[in-house]
């Protein structure tokens, strides 16, 4: 029998099987979250690379956004466990996590077995989050996987001083017009949301080592800019993306052990 953990966010729909033995037996992710066929289809996929059926799965755990939407389900967790969880086990030495997601951005500090010892998070406010980086990177016409690159090449990053989505764009409009670099203006985008990620981390207490997890933690040049404001190396899991659907899959695996 196998264990399911699907991680519905805002933004982009992650899964995971676990084997009985507790092998990861595969991992997907679908750009688009909760409200669309993203949740179905990254269930199905996980299914087919893994090679089994539905009815192969014994429990399945949802976190999440869209954690109650999804049919089928056996149990739900928070993000914030489910987090705290995947990390652990990817990055078993991390005790920070800065979790940056679509809409959300949490700190977290865990314990030497995972658990939540404190958090903090932003307020309602797309602020610092993905959909800022996205809102951002079509104003300037580019895809958000080439953030990274363009911003590893600035020469001085441009001052972008509104954390706010809608004041942010405008900024970055007339910085546009009036000819600034297309690689300092993303450089001063990266600056601006890792200024406000520093003040929760400030908030929340720094812990060695510190890790990022969720897909903004696949850029770079945003990771790099927030290990200057914080100055602390951050380790970042090729899995960082999955590390929710990881944590509710190990959740989903406890279900298969024998009481
Ligand atoms: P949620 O769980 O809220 O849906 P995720 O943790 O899946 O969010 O992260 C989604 C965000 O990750 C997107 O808003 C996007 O900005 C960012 N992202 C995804 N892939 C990449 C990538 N390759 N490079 C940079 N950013 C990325």
């Amino acid at each position: 029998m196998f264990a399911v953990g699907i991680d519905i966010g805002s933004t982009a729909s992650k899964a995971a099987v676990i084997t009985e033995d507790g092998v990861i037996a595969s991992k997907a992710i679908v750009p688009i979250g909760t409200g669309t066929v993203g949740p179905a289809r990254v269930f199905a996929e996980a299914l087919d690379r893994a090679g089994i059926a539905r009815s192969d799965v014994k429990w399945i755990t949802a976190t999440g956004y869209g954690r109650f939407s999804f049919e089928g389900i056996n149990d739900q967790k928070s993000e914030l466990s489910c987090h705290a969880k995947g990390i652990s086990h990817l990055l078993p030495q991390v005790r920070t996590i800065i979790d940056i997601g679509g809409q959300d951005i949490k700190v977290m500090r865990i314990n030497e077995k995972g658990t939540l010892v404190n958090f903090v998070m932003n307020d309602k406010c797309a602020a610092g989050t993905g959909r800022f980086l996205d809102t951002m990177a079509k104003v300037l016409d580019v895809s958000v996987m080439d953030l990274s690159g363009l911003s590893q090449r600035a020469e001085e990053p441009a001052e972008i001083s509104s954390t706010c989505t809608v004041f942010a764009e405008s900024e970055v409009i007339s910085k546009l017009a009036g000819n600034v670099k297309l690689e300092n203006i993303v450089a001063g985008i990266h600056k601006s949301v890792a200024k406000r990620v520093a003040s929760l981390v400030q908030r929340c207490g720094i812990e060695q080592q510190v890790a990022m997890s969720g897909g903004v933690a696949l850029n770079k040049g945003l990771v790099h800019s927030l290990e200057e404001e914080i100055h602390s190396r951050i380790y970042v899991h090729e899995d960082c993306q999955l590390a929710g659907a990881l944590g509710a899959a190990l959740y989903a695996w406890d279900h298969l052990q024998p009481a």
